[in-house]
């Protein structure tokens, strides 16, 4: 029997999940985007020694590395999300066949199965 549609009853419990890690990510940007000295409005301009500049540099770089990775994620899941909605979750969007289940358990975001994103990532 050829399955191609992914089970409904699975979808909605996914979806909600999905959902959830979504307000997660987004609570966490916030948060780190708190912890950027160059969010410091008060700090004054050119008054700070050297070594307190580079320490700053150095905390901005770490936080946009951080918020970039959350908004990769968040982008990833919002995918997901719209895959549910348009019931093409579960299935490639390279070639088309059902992810394994095995990977969704582990990862649900998935939009691809692995063999497409292992040649995605070359
Ligand atoms: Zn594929």
């Amino acid at each position: 029997m050829k399955i191609n549609k992914f089970p409904k009853n699975l979808l909605s419990p996914i979806s909600s999940f999905l959902t959830a890690q979504l307000d997660k990510l987004k609570l966490r940007k916030k948060k780190i985007s708190l912890e950027d000295p160059f969010k410091d409005k008060s700090r004054v301009m050119g008054n700070s020694s050297l070594d307190t500049e580079a320490e700053e540099q150095y905390g901005h770089a770490r936080v946009s590395a951080i918020k970039d990775e959350l908004n990769k994620k968040a982008s990833q899941i919002e995918k997901a999300l719209k895959r549910i909605k348009s019931g093409k979750y579960g299935f490639c969007e390279d070639c088309g066949k059902m992810i394994d289940t095995d990977r969704l358990s582990i990862f649900p975001e998935a939009t691809m199965c692995v063999s497409c994103e292992k040649k995605r990532e070359k």
